[in-house]
This record gives structure tokens, C-alpha cells and sequence, in this order.
């Protein structure tokens, strides 16, 4: 992925008119998508403070979901095996451009919907995307950011509340734990 896109909606008027349940009833191509590699450090730059830790893959994970979907934020099911809570999670996905690298490099940031006692840097992240949420935004102020991710977990949480995507919480890529 070579071109840079630009954000495709004003945020104020995207905010206003977003449904609450997307996607199809049932996942259709390019998901389910798989990934999995080590959690990387970032830059630090605010998930904790936007009460939204994002665990970063690393650049060889990221190339089986950039290859096939565009940037944006995307959910399904994450799973990080070997911390204590083991279990797998509803997550966002932000497939993004980053700032940092002078926005030549995606990056791909996993929030799971779960309050993990400790970080999980170095340790494995699996995750299943199910389904696209949003383009990239622009963001004119803080508090349009927070409820604009505040909005994309609820969405999530009501588009994976379906049958035919509950069972990916139970997908072989997981780990199967007791
Ligand atoms: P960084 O810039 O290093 O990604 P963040 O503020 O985004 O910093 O925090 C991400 C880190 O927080 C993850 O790498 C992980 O170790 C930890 N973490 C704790 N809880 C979560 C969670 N629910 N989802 C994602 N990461 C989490
Ligand atoms: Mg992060």
C-alpha cells in the first residue's frame, strides 16, 4: 500500500450520523482476517490516556490485513495467550498511517476490551478482524478523539453481538485455553 489516503469525512458531521451495528450479518471477504506477532512499544503517544491502550504488531503481522483492507478501524476478537487473563476479547483495530514515520509506514494497533492487570509488551497477540468500522478521521479537538473511540467500542461490542460472529470467539487460531 503506496498512496496516502486522505480522511474521507468531516468529523463533525461523520460523529452525528454513525450506526451504532456495521457490516454484514455474517462476515464477508476479506474476513475473517488473521494475525498474530509479538507486542511492540510504541511511542506512548496517549492510548493509556485515552483510556485506550493500543498493543502494536509488528511490521511482518501487518501485511496480511494492509494487503487486503484499506486504513481505518476495523473489530473482532483478540487473545493474548500468555498473560494471565488468557481469554479472548472483543478488540479495535486502527490500520493506520503513522505520524512518526511521516506517515510512510502503517501501523496496526490492537485496543482489547479488557482490563489486563499488567502490559503485555514482547508477549504474542492473536487476533481475528471480523469487520470495518470507520475510515481515518481528523481530529480537531481531544474530546471529539475520545468520543469517537468511545463510539467505535460500542460499535464493535453491538456488530460482534451476532451469531455468526460470536463464533469466531472460538476460531482455531486461538488458543484453546480451559
Ligand atoms: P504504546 O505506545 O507502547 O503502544 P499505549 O499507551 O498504547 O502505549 O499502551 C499499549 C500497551 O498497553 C500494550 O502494548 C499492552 O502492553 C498494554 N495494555 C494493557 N491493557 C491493554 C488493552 N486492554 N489493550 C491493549 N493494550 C493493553
Ligand atoms: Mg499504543
Amino acid at each position: 500500500m503506496t498512496a496516502r489516503p486522505t480522511a474521507l469525512f468531516q468529523t463533525d458531521s461523520f460523529r452525528d450520523s454513525r450506526p451504532l451495528v456495521v457490516g454484514p450479518d455474517q462476515p464477508e471477504s476479506p474476513f475473517p482476517v488473521l494475525l498474530s506477532g509479538s507486542v511492540q512499544r510504541g511511542f506512548g503517544r496517549g492510548g493509556k490516556d485515552l483510556n485506550c491502550p493500543t498493543a502494536n504488531l509488528p511490521d511482518e503481522a501487518i501485511e496480511a490485513i494492509s494487503s487486503v483492507a484499506q486504513p481505518g478501524v476495523y473489530y473482532g476478537y483478540a487473545q493474548v495467550p500468555d498473560a494471565p487473563s488468557n481469554e479472548v476479547w472483543p478488540m479495535v483495530m486502527s490500520l493506520g498511517w503513522n505520524p512518526f514515520y511521516k506517515n510512510e509506514r502503517l501501523t496496526a494497533e490492537i485496543h482489547v476490551m479488557h482490563e489486563y492487570t499488567a502490559d503485555f509488551y514482547g508477549m504474542e497477540l492473536r487476533a481475528v478482524v471480523l469487520g470495518y468500522i470507520r475510515p481515518e478521521l481528523d481530529f480537531t479537538t481531544m474530546e471529539a478523539l475520545i468520543e469517537t473511540i468511545e463510539t467505535d467500542k460500542r460499535v464493535a461490542l453491538n456488530s460482534l453481538d451476532r451469531e455468526a460472529y460470536k463464533t469466531f470467539a472460538t476460531h482455531p487460531h486461538f488458543v484453546l485455553k480451559e
